[in-house]
């Protein structure tokens, strides 16, 4: 008998609610169960399938990303497991016609193969965007509208956010958010390091026992630490609850480096309203209205010097993640991973505060396609080293 995967119930293979997906079919106890499945569960399914569907791959593919690079263990997984390989001078070889079936590259401790392996292991994930009327944000204010809905409900007791200094334009300043309106002002991206961890602490001190932390990925990676080492503050004495929201994020810059490149056109700091990197380019909008596009290249020297070995794009330790890459403009990618995460999310989507759509299989392709150059950032710097 059938089991459906939703509730996991056992149901009669007569039963009306039934769903055919990727060649399968599936079948559940109510039409509760199949909607579910229809909308939500068929993008796990998608999730797990396998890269090599998609590529096929040669030994040509395990020799650029692998042999070449010069991060082959001399394992001789791929040698053993296809009779064109051998292990020749120390490096693989080819050595008879490659039918292209990618086993090889498939074996490989050194590769990255799946989905999982990309982006971390998640639940479901959407494209969304505020419903809250006005709400401005990076892309879709899904951060700044989930937070207003954890606060609204008493669910948080405080948010880490960062906002704009009110000194120095666009310099980064981490707070402890108490108010819907300090949540408001801290809306949209800010290129550059936020020491968030000073104002989780200063939360805690302040006696705060359920707190949102909004960070990027090496942010989210300090709190996990301290949760889940043997040494962490969080979990060794300090008891707060601490639901990790995480933004992608593919570098940071120097404050001194965005001014010095936005000042070489002339622009000022204090005149911009919104930064966004997009499709390799940094987008600038001025307060007038004016909008200028610098090349990405342009920073490159002003790009903070840990992210360039820094290979988790999507926060994979946090309970929610974030990004605008994948979603159309004025959408938020979601990647909801933990089951409070999951349930949060899903109750600010139910109460009107977010409005949300699972996230199409191409989109997703392209989050896995910005998460695979960021895994494999470190390789290239090692080649260009190399010539
Ligand atoms: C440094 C950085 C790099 C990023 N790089 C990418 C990328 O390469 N690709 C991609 O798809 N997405 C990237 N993002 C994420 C993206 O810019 C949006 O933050 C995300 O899509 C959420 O959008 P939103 O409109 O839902 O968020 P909003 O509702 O606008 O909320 C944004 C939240 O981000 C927080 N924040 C702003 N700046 C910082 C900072 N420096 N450090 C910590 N928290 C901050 C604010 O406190 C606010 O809570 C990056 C974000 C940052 C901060
Ligand atoms: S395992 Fe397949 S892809 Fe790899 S070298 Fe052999 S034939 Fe080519
Ligand atoms: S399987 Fe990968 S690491 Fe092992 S010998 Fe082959 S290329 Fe090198
Ligand atoms: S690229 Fe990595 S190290 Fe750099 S700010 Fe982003 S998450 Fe942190």
């Amino acid at each position: 008998m059938p089991v459906d995967p939703i509730c996991k119930k056992i149901v009669p293979d007569s039963t009306e609610y039934v769903s055919d997906y990727g060649g399968k079919s599936y079948y559940f106890c109510s039409p509760e169960c199949k909607n579910k499945f229809d909308t939500l569960e068929k993008s796990v399914i998608r999730l797990k399938r396998n890269l090599s569907e998609k590529e096929k791959i040669s030994f040509g593919k395990l020799r650029k990303d692998i042999i070449k690079p010069g991060i082959c263990t001399l394992c001789g997984a791929c040698a053993a497991s296809c009779e064109y390989i051998t292990i020749e001078d120390e490096e693989p070889k080819l050595v008879g016609p490659c039918k292209a079936c990618g086993v090889c590259y498939y074996q490989c401790p050194r590769t990255i193969t799946t989905e999982e392996g990309l982006i971390g292991n998640l639940r479901y994930a959407y494209a969304a965007r505020s419903a809250l009327p006005e709400l401005k944000g990076q892309d879709g204010g899904v951060v700044t509208s989930l937070l207003l809905y954890l606060l609204d409900e008493g669910l948080i007791d405080g948010a880490v956010v960062t906002r704009k200094s009110r000194e120095e334009p666009w310099k980064p300043v981490p707070i402890v958010a108490k108010t819907a309106e300090e949540i408001l002002e801290s809306g949209g991206s800010i290129y550059s390091h936020s020491m968030t961890l000073e104002a989780l602490m200063s939360a805690i001190k302040q006696g705060m026992h359920s707190i949102a932390f909004v960070g990027t990925s090496c942010n989210i990676d300090a709190v996990t630490k301290m949760q889940k080492s043997s040494h962490g503050l969080l979990h060794l004495f300090m008891r707060a609850k601490v639901l990790k929201l995480g933004l992608f994020c593919m570098d940071t810059f120097s404050q001194e480096g965005i001014k010095t490149v936005l000042g070489s056109k002339g622009l000022k700091m204090e005149d911009i309203e919104a930064m966004k990197i997009r499709k390799g380019k940094f987008e600038v909008g001025l307060k007038s209205g004016e909008e200028y596009s610098f090349e990405l290249s342009d920073f490159d020297e002003y790009r903070s010097s840990s992210c360039k070995f820094c290979t988790d794009l999507t926060s994979e330790n946090s309970d929610i993640s974030f990004g605008g890459v994948g979603s159309p403009q004025g959408w938020t990618t979601v990647l909801t991973r933990s089951a409070s995460g999951y349930e949060l999310f899903n109750e600010a989507v139910d109460s009107g505060y977010i409005e949300a759509r699972p996230l199409e299989d191409r989109e997703m392709e392209r989050v896995l396609n910005l998460a695979k150059m960021k895994k494999v950032q470190m390789y290239a710097l090692h080649m260009r080293k190399k010539v």
